[in-house]
């Protein structure tokens, strides 16, 4: 059966390259009915931190990938992973390595001067006892190494990439596992022994991650043979790639997925936008799907072997189509919390009805839903600035007379229809003898402070329900 996994370092908030890899692993256990796990990498103590691990949970959660097992935390496993070292030592596979850093700086330092690529040159493999002694005599805390054969010759057949090939030698020298260990005592166990230790111990069918663990997975395929383990399948997927064709990084700006939900990305549209970073449905015309849709196709034959460049226009498209077909009840209850953030003030429950019909009005135009605040922040405020067209519209010959009229109107009828605005549109219009464009500019000017919109006859009525249409005119004429 598959079971797979995601597992991600709290060092920082969920990160849409983690993001996309949670993806594709939950669409390979959903694809298979198989499982995935969650499993929180947090051995570092000095860089995980809670508020990462419940930002990371919470992301997974937004985007619909619920998890079958877990969380599990590396935290609470450290005796599971010094045990497996102390295996390791106890089959002679890993040894104390008394090394300091002042001589592995001078091995870096004479290595760099030869044009070699920086390794542990295994000095420290074969100590004697009375050598180990007088390591120990000095106060040296060793850490601990497996040995990596140069000669072997690491081949596993890649689900995306095909048979990938590694030799021993390309590994940087014989492995840290664990650092500053005693006598009685093996000290931090490191990533690549925990993975294999825990990969192991979960009964991970296949571990799909990005192509930046590659020359991790030629080490952990040694450590599965000194485990005497079976080795999973293994797929590297490709890095998400900025403009310039870079890995995308935290200098790109936005890269949390906290970041884009906060921008007004949908999760159904982001995750939807992930799933096609690398992976394209058989049939390559169809770019809309959910989650549960892709998982019944998809399959690491699809799966590109090259990076995946992060376009922003395809997101924000991706994201208005889901924006725009979203019913008005759900998209209202989407924007009410970036209306609140704007600190626009308003009652939730008390003024529903008008909230969902300034969402009717404008959601066909949002890409994003923060966008709203701005498209829709003329109907929470008393006042508008005039924008420089808005301005001269109202000194045009005409408009004060316009907006004059429509004041009296008011004085009148203060609950309009949308018939009664039209009719008195119509009116101004043939009284005063102008083309109806003109009545129409003067009056969206002197509302909303600009010359362009959405729907102007809802957008008064929205402004009225209010009291503010008349506040607005009165305004102008002054
Ligand atoms: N903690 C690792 C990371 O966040 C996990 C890599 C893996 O899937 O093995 O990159």
């Amino acid at each position: 059966t598959v079971r797979v996994r995601i597992a991600p370092s709290p060092t920082g908030n969920l990160h849409i390259g983690t993001a996309r890899t949670a993806v594709f692993n939950w669409l390979y256990a959903r694809h298979n009915g198989g499982k995935f796990i969650l499993r929180i990498e947090d051995t570092d103590e000095e860089r995980s931190r809670p508020e990462y691990t419940q930002n990371i949970l919470d992301g997974l959660t937004w985007l619909g990938l619920n998890w079958d097992e877990g969380p599990i935390f590396q935290s609470d496993r450290l005796d599971l992973y010094r045990q497996a070292v102390q295996t390791l030592l106890d089959k002679g596979l890993a040894y104390r390595c008394y090394t300091s850093e002042t001589e592995l700086d001078e091995m870096r330092t004479a290595q760099k001067a030869r044009k070699e690529a920086p390794r542990y040159d295994n000095r420290h493999r074969n100590l004697t006892p009375e050598q180990e002694d007088a390591f120990k005599a000095e106060g040296r805390r060793p850490v601990i190494r497996f040995k990596i054969d140069d000669n072997r010759e690491i081949v596993w057949n890649d689900l995306v990439r095909g048979k990938v090939t590694w030799r021993g030698s390309d590994l940087g020298g014989d492995m840290v596992v664990a650092r500053a260990s005693d006598e009685s005592h093996i000290g931090q166990p490191l990533y690549n022994l925990a993975v294999v230790v825990d990969d192991i111990d979960m009964n991970i069918s296949h571990v799909i991650r990005g192509e930046d663990h590659i020359a991790n997975t030629a080490k952990q395929i040694l450590l599965y043979e000194a485990f005497d383990a079976a080795v999973p399948e293994f797929s590297h997927t490709p890095l998400i790639l900025n403009q310039e064709g870079k890995k995308l990084s935290k200098r790109d700006g936005v890269t949390s997925i906290s970041d884009f939900q906060q921008m007004g990305y949908t999760a159904e549209a982001l995750a939807n936008y992930m799933t096609l970073l690398g992976w394209s449905a058989p049939d390559s015309t169809k770019e809309i799907f959910t989650l549960e849709e892709a998982a019944k196709e998809f399959g690491f034959e699809r799966v590109n072997n090259a990076g995946a460049k992060f376009d922003w226009e395809k997101l924000n498209w991706l994201n208005g189509q889901y924006i725009h077909k979203m019913p008005v009840d759900q998209l209202t209850d989407q924007l009410i919390p970036y209306w609140q953030a704007a600190g626009y003030e308003f009652d939730p429950e008390g003024d529903r009805t008008w909230l969902e019909q300034i969402s009717a009005l404008i959601g066909a135009s949002l890409n994003r839903l923060e966008e709203a605040v701005e498209m829709s922040l003329v109907f929470f405020t008393q006042t508008v600035e005039y924008n420089e067209e808005a301005a001269a519209q109202l000194q045009q010959p005409g408009a004060a007379d316009v907006v004059n009229a429509i004041a009296q109107a008011l004085e009148t009828n203060n609950s309009l229809s949308a018939d009664d605005a039209q009719t008195i549109i119509k009116q101004v219009t043939k009284e005063k003898n102008l083309k109806k464009g003109v009545v129409m500019r003067s009056l969206r000017a002197a509302l909303t402070g600009e010359v362009h919109g959405p729907d102007l006859i809802q957008s008064w009525l929205l402004l009225q329900a209010r009291g503010l249409d008349k506040l607005r005119l009165e305004k102008a004429l002054a």
